[in-house]
């Protein structure tokens, strides 16, 4: 299990988190952005980061990891392996959350949610439902990211490897855009040499 300082060590090590001025799905603009796959690209960054998220999760014994197709994937099948559990892939089609082909959560099945980053918590609560609606019940909830600024509103653990204080906010209230800061332009294909 890693120490705190640790895990940033390895985030910073692989340039995960960004400053800058940056524009993000659904127009939302933020001063720092996370780059999840320049860490979880490397297997033995993901499995160690996962095994220290999973030391959080151990003692409820969860049967079960679900994470959405993506980067969360990634985390979400190390994780399972940490806490010895079976790995199970969501996937969104046209807005619902559903399980990829040849996915079950068993009936009464406690469940992980794994994300890579929680800007809020529209996507957790699809997937909650998702798990729900399978008769599977959520244990927790696992990320590498946690970007969110309200209180978390559910009963579940929140355990989170890394917690950005710098908010997501509409473009209409960015602080950069009133001063003129222009626009970081991001390269999310660069491949960084770790
Ligand atoms: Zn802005």
């Amino acid at each position: 299990m890693l120490t705190k300082s640790q895990v940033r060590a390895i985030l910073d090590k692989c340039e995960v988190l960004q400053e800058g001025h940056y524009a993000l799905p659904g127009n939302l603009h933020a001063a720092q952005i996370v780059l999840p796959m320049r860490v979880l690209q490397q297997p033995e960054y993901a499995s160690s980061l996962a095994a220290t998220l999973g030391s959080a999760f151990r003692a409820q014994r969860p049967q079960c990891v679900i994470a959405p197709a993506g980067p969360g994937a990634l985390l979400g099948l190390e994780l399972a392996r940490a806490v010895r559990s079976r790995f199970v892939l969501a996937q969104q089609v046209d807005g619902r959350w559903t399980l990829a082909p040849g996915q079950a959560v068993g009936r009464g099945e406690r469940v992980v949610i794994c994300e890579d980053i929680l800007t809020d918590e529209t996507d957790v609560s699809g997937l909650a439902a998702l798990v729900a609606g399978s008769g599977g019940q959520v244990s927790g909830v696992a990320v590498l990211a946690d970007r969110t600024q309200a209180a978390w509103p559910h009963p579940w653990t929140l355990e989170s490897l890394v917690r950005l204080e710098s908010p997501v906010v509409p473009a209409g209230r960015c602080a950069q855009c009133q001063d003129g800061v222009p626009l970081a332009h991001l390269d999310a294909l660069a491949v960084l040499q770790a």
